[in-house]
């Protein structure tokens, strides 16, 4: 799960990170309030959207001429009119695709003179099996461009989980990052700050691009980019209440109602199947034959009869489906279950695509004597090649 960057730098405040002051703002008629909350002269308006790359972005609306969708602003009035220009409309970043992202939320943060641009996250690194802290003196930019074409920018330091960051850590951090003074100084709490935040809130990756050295010498948090571990998510309520559902796939938030494993992809075939393992291989078989996957789905091993019909509403739901294959094979899931499942959705939200049924298992025979008797037009399969054979041929003929 992710969430905001206002969002994130309060909880790293809460830690005692430097952020700078800022708030959050939903319509431009608070924007007046907010810029007059905080010191000047200089202020940052700045979009909430659940990507980055917004300071480089485009507003759809507004013109290539346009500013991006982080700006500085050196009055409250200028405050105000960008506010009122960026508010409601569409930003196009290098993360957010090319439909883009809708600016719903602004963040007014007192700004601060920068001296230079660092890069700093913290994530797991498994293939050392501990947190890490990854850090460049390229930051402000696409980290994935230095990590291109300057890979010995990068530097990584792994933590031992059993004493945290050490001042060895720190001190190599703070040498990579070239840091002195006040702003090593500063580094030396930060650090373990980050950590403690990071092991505490079980998060999945922490990155401040920029951690900046402002001119007076000090460090500031100056952007925030957190994500959650989601299997952790049932003990920290207060991340929970985080959640900003406008940003996720309303398809998964559907499909996490139904405790179904869910997600979305690029592809054109939907998938229901029973069990990650064999999802997963249906979703290589249908690469196999030259077709993508417009989803994984699991609908698990014991699934009700409301489940399968919760699953297949999400996959038919999705505009970019040319076609459904449905995997089961019934061990505890019950093959007649799955084809009641399948026909109860049909009769509500229709069948508009091709549709091939494999089934194998548990009620096999009476599953595919209910498909067969229901008078719906399902291509039925005998085994995982035949089927997804059938739906890539189906969608590609039509
Ligand atoms: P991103 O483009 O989504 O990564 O958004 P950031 O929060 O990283 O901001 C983008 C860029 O805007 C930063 O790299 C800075 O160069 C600039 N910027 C952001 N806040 C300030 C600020 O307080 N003062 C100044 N001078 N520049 C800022
Ligand atoms: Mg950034």
């Amino acid at each position: 799960m992710n969430i905001h960057e206002y969002q994130a730098k309060a909880l790293l405040k809460t830690y005692g990170a430097p952020v700078a002051d800022g708030v959050a703002i939903f319509s431009a008629d608070e924007a007046e309030a907010a810029a007059k909350k905080l010191p000047g002269p200089l202020y940052v308006v700045k979009s909430q959207i659940h990507a980055g790359g917004r300071g480089k972005g485009k507003f759809k609306e507004l013109g290539p001429d346009a500013k991006g969708g982080v700006r500085l602003a050196k009055s409250i009035e200028d405050v105000v009119a960008n506010a009122k220009e960026m508010l409601g409309h569409t930003l196009v970043t290098k993360q957010t695709g090319p439909a883009g992202k809708q600016v719903n939320r602004l963040y007014i943060e007192d700004g601060a003179d920068i001296d230079r641009e660092l890069y700093l996250s913290i994530l797991v690194d498994r293939s050392v099996g501990k947190v890490a802290f990854v850090v460049s003196t390229e930051g402000g930019m696409d980290i994935e461009t230095v990590a291109h074409d300057t890979p010995e920018k990068i530097i990584t330091v792994d933590i031992d989980p059993a004493v945290g960051v050490t001042a060895i850590n720190s001190a190599a951090l703070s040498d990579a990052l070239k840091l002195e003074g006040a702003a090593r100084e500063d580094a030396a709490k930060l650090f373990p700050v980050l950590y403690k935040a990071f092991v505490e809130k079980d998060m999945a990756l922490l990155e401040v691009n920029p951690l900046i050295v402002m001119t007076n010498g000090h460090l500031r948090v100056l952007d925030a980019k957190v994500s959650f571990d989601g299997n952790a998510l049932f003990r920290h309520e207060d991340i929970v209440a985080l959640r900003d559902a406008t940003e996720e796939d309303a398809k998964e938030i559907e499909a996490h109602k139904y405790d179904l494993a869910y997600v979305a992809l690029d592809g054109n075939i939907g998938c229901m199947v029973n069990g990650a393992g064999l999802a997963m291989a249906t979703m290589d078989i249908i690469k196999l034959y030259g077709a993508e996957p417009a989803n994984f789905l699991d609908v698990g091993g014991g699934a009700s009869k409301e489940k399968v019909t919760a699953a297949f509403k999400i996959i038919t739901a999705d505009p970019a489906v040319e076609g459904i294959l449905v995997n089961i094979f019934g061990g505890i899931m019950k093959c007649d279950v799955i084809a009641e499942g399948v026909l109860a959705a049909v009769k509500e939200v229709g069948l508009k695509v091709p549709l091939v049924v494999r089934l194998e298992g548990t009620n096999v025979e009476l599953g595919k004597k209910i498909i067969n008797e229901s008078g719906l037009n399902v291509i039925s399969a005998d085994d995982l090649d035949d089927a997804a054979q059938k739906i890539v041929k189906a969608v590609k003929g039509a």
